[in-house]
């Protein structure tokens, strides 16, 4: 499988694939050291961008370092993220044509006042980064506190997309 990493129409740098892949086959695994939740919110204080990607609960991280941290949101993409024994795996969900951008669904969560903006293009788009849970969550709390910002750490999101490309 040969994956390439080269500028995007939804944000920066996106992850290509030269070859077919058929779906259902692992693409890519997301690998970097592993962080608990804590470690990263020092680390990156001060940081708009990060590239964690939150295991099991959500209290360890993994630090991306490696090709899948290039791969970009999409609310209709052609791969999802799964964990396996503590390893997150990119695997197709569609086949997916040579030259094609590889995309999987971000479900950020965690993002204190970013509101994490989709440009993903697609037709389904919900025109955010959250998964469909953290939106709910924002919208009960926005109604519990009128007026208010909710206060929160950085976000804990891989790209930052909000910058107008
Ligand atoms: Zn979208």
């Amino acid at each position: 499988m040969g994956l390439i990493i080269r500028s995007s129409a939804i944000h920066a740098a996106g992850c290509y694939t030269t070859t077919r892949i058929p779906k259902g086959k692992r693409v890519v695994e997301y690998t970097g050291p592993r962080l608990t939740k804590d470690e990263a919110d020092i680390l990156y204080e001060d940081s708009p961008l990060t590239y964690l990607f939150g295991l099991g609960d959500g209290s360890v991280v993994i630090d991306g370092h490696c090709m899948a941290m290039f791969i970009n949101h999409s609310c209709d993409a052609n791969c999802e993220t799964g964990e396996e024994d503590g390893r997150v795996w990119v695997t197709a969900i569609k086949n997916i044509a040579p030259g094609s951008e590889i995309t999987y669904d971000y479900c950020l969560y965690d993002g204190g006042d970013d509101a994490a903006v989709c440009n993903c293009g697609s037709k389904n788009c919900r025109g955010t980064m959250y998964s469909k849970e953290e939106v709910r969550r924002r919208k009960a709390a926005a109604k519990k506190a009128p007026g208010k910002t909710p206060r929160g750490k950085r976000a804990k999101r891989k790209t930052g997309a909000s910058d107008g490309g």
